[in-house]
């Protein structure tokens, strides 16, 4: 998984801000986006104010019709507002991109009869998957990969198991949603489903908890130190989610680091 981020800081939803209780989501929605463009640039653009804006355009392109989703609106004057998106960079690489703060609820799968997956309490991250004519199947591989991956990533981060992902088909099903086919008519071109897409998400993290070589505090505040784990929440997130106590090992690049020892 590559994992970069560029927070949509204009959407409305970013703007309004509603924190999901104890910073604690409840799950994860998969959505597809419904249009044929498989380009994150089409959604996930920076505004010059943001301090990675160069960095985004260089590895995303510029959006030339503005119609990204850093705007108060989306297209069709539409309040929305998603956790993350998958997709390809200008130079067609699979990447996803962070574009609101996971303790935000989201806007992404409305209301249905029992309530809401993007409010308390039982708000959960959501992100789209950026489709394209839906017959390539190496960009079907790749790209549900990518959001296996993710979903993995997000499973451990937030310590919840492979059984609290659905689509958004499913969250309308079961009445936390609006009536949208996403992602399953996807997945069905290609004889798959959720219950796959969750089988797989549930292998990794079992093949990851049995096999996963523990490291000291000393030894991960020296890669810390060598940059091997990022910086900001990008090395929290990384560190909280491999397993480690992310304090534990702060302090002790601290301490290597402005105090001598
Ligand atoms: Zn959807």
């Amino acid at each position: 998984m590559i994992l970069k981020e560029c927070m949509l800081i204009k959407n409305a939803c970013y703007i309004h801000n509603k924190k999901i209780t104890n910073g604690k989501p409840t799950g994860i929605v998969v959505h597809s986006t419904g249009a044929n463009n498989k380009t994150l640039k089409r959604y996930v653009q920076p505004v010059s104010s943001q301090p990675y804006y160069n960095e985004v355009i260089v590895d995303l392109g510029k959006n030339i019709y503005s119609n990204h989703w850093n705007n108060y609106y989306v297209e069709n004057n539409r309040s929305c507002c998603v956790h993350a998106f998958i997709g390809v960079n200008a130079t067609g690489k699979i990447e996803t991109y962070q574009t609101l703060p996971f303790d935000i609820c989201c806007w992404g799968c409305a209301s249905g009869s029992k309530g809401s997956y993007n409010y308390n309490p039982s708000a959960r991250i959501q992100f789209e998957i950026c489709e394209d004519n839906l017959n390539d199947r190496i960009y079907f591989d790749a790209v549900f990969n990518e959001a296996i991956e993710f979903c993995v990533y997000l499973c451990k981060l937030f310590e919840f198991g492979a059984d609290k992902i659905c689509s958004h088909r499913e969250a309308y099903l079961t009445g936390y949603g609006n009536n949208h086919g996403d992602c399953d008519h996807w997945l069905k071109r290609f004889g798959k489903n959720m219950d796959w897409f969750r089988s797989q998400v549930k292998s990794q993290l079992n093949e990851e908890n049995n096999t996963h070589n523990r490291k000291s505090i000393e030894e991960l505040a020296q890669e810390t130190i060598d940059g091997k784990w990022g910086n900001g929440t990008v090395r929290k997130n990384a560190l909280i989610s491999a397993g480690y106590n992310y304090s534990k090992v702060q302090k002790r690049v601290n301490e290597i680091l402005y105090s001598n020892k």
